[in-house]
């Protein structure tokens, strides 16, 4: 399933003094792609190779069969998974998706990069990813509900407060996550609402935490015009994604004074040059079913055409894999914020290098929501709960912090800004892993 050889080839190439990486394979998948900026990172720290060889392996797999009565009164089974990669930090931290292309391989990716991330954000958490393989859409509400409880019944041995705590990820939402909350619960016989974040208010959620992850991204893309001399107000700004993320930033960035010149979801875009009117946008989308296509106030756009237009800053939100070898060199912007996890590919990542663009790593981008999440989590543990504006607050100072460490450190090495994310992230990792030691 994944790549077990970046220890071996981390070693060979310390022995080696620091040769240059291999040659590059067409595509690598996000799996293999987190591995090898791990094994770069481990290159740049002279991490031991047996440090990495525990690190580049999620620490335990859990694949359970869903049985669901469908309303139609037929039973259908579907696989849910939930991979837990690293707790040397703290418990289990990472969300849960619903989405057809839902696979380990996806899901391992993601429950690596969660490790980095809170490690990056020096959030007490280790990372874990859980999904599901289905179209939301083409399940009844009952129906869901009765696939995230059985979904949660499942895992109950395996999620918990001080365990593992999901979040709602792709085709999530805080719905789910009072299901999952709910049916935790009542397993094991008392409110237990620190099992999950992303929850509704009433129960313990958090104030800020629908719009953190947005509010994240554009935290970050604020930093980096700023240190070039630029502002929001004004700039250009092309995303990718109208949902829980790109939704939410694109309010914020319009609010802040961007321009947001498109937009896009899996039906397509809105391109328009002068400025999207985005509550207007986000009021239609309300009344389509959440779908942005047919808004009056732009022209249609593809996906393809969005991540090619000219704008100062390019922020996919959506999925993987969207900027490629196929159309990194059509890419215009200055800037790509990766608001979306794992969204540009290997080979595109170093096209975008030597053509001068800057990525914003995921691990950094997108950090906004787990540290609202670890914000509701210590509200839920303490049962003292705090005014919005406490929120933002306290997620703002970790988030400018970590960007700046990002900043300083790419600058003093000239390096690419995620590969000093990774030096900074797993770094801290593999010094708490060689503080805890092996056991037995
Ligand atoms: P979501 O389900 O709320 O929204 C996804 C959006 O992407 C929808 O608008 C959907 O229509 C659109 N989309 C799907 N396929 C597309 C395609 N091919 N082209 C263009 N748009 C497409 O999901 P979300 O929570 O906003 O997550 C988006 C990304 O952000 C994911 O990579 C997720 O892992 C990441 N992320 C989410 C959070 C969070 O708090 N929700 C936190 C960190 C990272």
């Amino acid at each position: 399933m994944v790549s077990s050889t970046v220890s071996k080839q981390v070693a060979s190439k310390q022995a080696a003094s620091k040769q240059a990486a291999s040659p590059t394979p067409a595509y690598i998948c996000p799996y293999d792609r987190t591995c090898t900026y791990l094994g770069q990172a481990g290159i740049d720290l002279q991490i031991d190779p047996n440090v990495l060889r525990i690190l580049e392996q999620p620490r335990k797999v859990v694949t359970v069969s869903i049985p669901v009565k469908l309303d139609s009164g037929e039973v259908e089974v579907v696989a849910g998974h939930r991979v837990q990669h690293c707790d040397i930090l703290g418990p289990y931290k990472g969300g849960t998706r619903y989405h057809p292309a839902v696979s380990l391989q996806e899901l391992s990716a993601l429950a690596m990069l969660m490790t980095w991330k809170c490690a990056l954000l020096g959030i007490p958490y280790g990372g874990a990813k859980g999904g599901i393989a289905i179209n939301p859409a083409r399940y009844s509400v009952g129906e869901l509900e009765r696939i995230t409880r059985r979904y949660a019944s499942e895992l109950i041995k395996d999620i918990g407060p001080e365990v593992d705590i999901p979040a709602p990820d792709i085709g999530t939402s805080a719905r789910e996550m009072a299901w999952i909350m709910d049916t935790y619960s009542m397993n094991v016989g008392h409110a237990v609402p620190g099992v999950v974040t992303g929850k509704p208010l009433s129960i313990g959620g958090s104030k800020g935490r629908q719009m953190a992850t947005g509010l994240g991204v554009a935290i970050a893309i604020r930093e980096m015009l700023s240190e070039r001399g630029l502002s929001l107000a004004g700039s250009k700004i092309a995303i990718q994604g109208f949902g829980k993320v790109g939704g939410a930033a694109a309010t914020l960035l319009h609010e802040a004074g961007a321009k947001i010149v498109a937009v896009s979801d899996g039906g397509g875009g809105i391109f328009a040059g002068g400025g999207l009117d985005i509550p207007a946008l986000k009021q239609y989308a309300a009344r389509n079913n959440r779908r942005i296509k047919g808004f009056p106030g732009g022209e249609p756009v593809s996906n393809w055409e969005l991540l090619a237009l000219s704008c100062d800053v390019l922020v996919p939100a959506a999925l993987e894999d969207q900027i490629t070898e196929d159309n990194a060199d059509r890419v215009q912007a200055q800037i790509v914020a990766e608001a979306a996890n794992a969204p540009i590919t290997l080979v595109a990542d170093q096209m975008l290098e030597e053509r001068g663009i800057t990525v914003i790593p995921d691990i950094l981008t997108n950090a906004g929501g787990v540290v609202v999440s670890y914000l509701e989590w210590v509200q839920g543990q303490s049962y003292v709960f705090w005014d919005e504006e406490r929120v933002n607050q306290e997620m703002e100072g970790l988030m400018v912090r970590a960007y700046h460490r990002v900043s300083q450190k790419a600058r003093e090495l000239k390096i690419p800004m995620r590969r000093a994310a990774y030096m900074l992230a797993v770094g801290r990792v593999a010094e708490a892993a060689g503080d805890r030691g092996l056991y037995p």
